[in-house]
């Protein structure tokens, strides 16, 4: 047995020493992520199961249409359940007609929950819970009532989450269907990441907005509600831009938001209009289209839960309640929200008054939309301390890497030129 030397002794206990490290570094790089809790959470398959026999058991009120759309070998179908009572005909004209969606982006699975726990109290199988004196409506209210509601508008991309890409938030061919609207479309901002928002080839490009365009315009809802998840707030147009409408209709669509901010937020959803509360410009959006081309009065984008202390590539904790007292409580108070929009609704607007909003822009708000704490787009607290911190670790952990990479060189070259010159008296022998 040929002894070693010793500085090779040396870099071998070196190495040894920096095992640990090397180890914990690894592990950073790749922190684990929360996965699905399966136990508090429908598949998509299975919540669209549910939902078609809600629908079948509840005749009288609920009905359920499947529409399908597709172009260039990418499929789309979009469920969408009505409610309407005693058999009315959905087009009616002189009903209130409220249109929601669920699930946009793929990863916010809470929200096609929520819509799930208001058609079942819609169709009686469950109940408001009695908080904040509950919005009970009474049946001459749910008479003039005609909802639309989206269970999963991103059918596609949530089974992408459900098969373990638990950050995607696009639908199934990478296009963020919350920037594929046609107001404003395409602009990108400086912090642009295509993963995240990535507008699609054309306004419409996409079958799920095509369809989602040809609902709004067919249906002309007096109430929109695009429902999202990670953060908490109420917002309203606009999106593209820093200012809310004003006049009449921008008061009107303020005022409901803050009772429901009061009766069911505890007063701490933000408010305001999307661009200016956010602390970034989105372009292309839901909302914007439908309040400025639809011409829907009351057009608003609710973000109902986020959890901004975790990791932001620990997306499903991010973006999903994860325990149980924390979920049933979301569902609680988000239905009873929605409740409380339903019996309000048709009050702070005036269904004779013409559906055209006016469109006036207030300096108020657009300097309010510096005013506010700036949040990253993707919901998490980005501040400057963060950022710098997040920096000097992901240097630190280089550093580490090129340090062992190094020394395992030079302890190789070593060993190299130490047999080299062991073997020439072999050879020479
Ligand atoms: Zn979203």
């Amino acid at each position: 047995m040929r002894l070693q030397p010793p500085l090779l002794i040396i870099c071998y206990a070196i190495l040894s020493f920096l095992q640990p490290f090397l180890l914990l570094v690894l592990a950073q790089t790749n922190p684990s992520v929360t996965p699905i809790n399966w136990d508090l959470y429908h598949s998509s398959d299975d919540l669209v199961e549910q939902i078609h026999s809600l629908v079948h058991r509840h005749p009288d009120k609920l009905s359920i249409e499947t529409f399908k759309s597709g172009n260039k070998g990418y499929n789309a179908e979009v469920n969408v359940v009505t409610y309407c009572r005693g058999g009315r005909q959905s087009d009616d004209r002189s009903n209130f007609r409220i249109l929601l969606t669920f699930g946009q982006h793929g990863r916010e699975l809470i929200t096609s929950e929520l819509a799930f726990r208001i058609l079942s109290i819609l169709s009686e199988e469950q109940f408001l819970p009695n908080i904040n004196g509950g919005a009970t409506l009474n049946n001459t209210l749910l008479d003039k009532l005609v909802i639309k509601l989206v269970p999963i508008e991103n059918f596609n991309g949530r089974k992408r989450v459900e098969a373990g890409d638990l950050c995607e938030r696009r639908n199934g061919r990478g296009v963020d269907l919350n920037r594929n609207w046609g107001v404003d479309w395409g602009k990108k901002e400086k912090d642009y990441d295509p993963y995240e928002e990535n507008p699609g080839t054309a306004p419409f490009s996409e079958p799920e907005t095509q369809i989602m365009r040809k609902l709004a315009l067919s249906f002309d809802p007096h109430i929109w509600i695009n429902v999202h998840s990670g953060m908490e707030a109420l917002f309203m147009p606009y999106d593209h831009k820093n200012t809310t409408p004003e006049g009449l209709p921008s008061q009107k669509m303020r005022s409901l938001l803050e009772k429901v901010d009061k009766l069911h937020c505890q007063n701490r959803c933000m408010i305001g209009s999307g661009g200016g509360s956010v602390g970034y410009l989105a372009h292309g959006t839901a909302t914007d289209y439908i309040y400025d081309v639809v011409r829907t009065p009351m057009a608003f984008t609710f973000e109902i839960y986020g959890d901004n202390q975790t990791s932001s590539r620990d997306c499903f904790k991010m973006f999903n309640p994860v325990d149980l007292p924390t979920f049933k409580t979301l569902l609680n108070d988000w239905s009873a929200a929605f409740f409380t929009i339903f019996k309000l609704g048709p009050f702070h607007l005036d269904q004779n008054s013409t559906k055209a909003a006016e469109k006036w822009v207030s300096i108020d708000e657009y300097l309010d939309g510096y005013l506010v704490e700036r949040k990253n787009r993707y919901g998490k607290n980005m501040e400057v301390i963060d950022v710098g911190m997040q920096e000097i670790k992901t240097y630190f952990r280089l550093f580490l890497l090129s340090s062992v990479l190094l020394m395992f060189m030079f302890c190789s070259r070593i060993a190299k030129s130490k047999y080299g010159r062991n073997s020439i008296p072999v050879v020479m022998q």
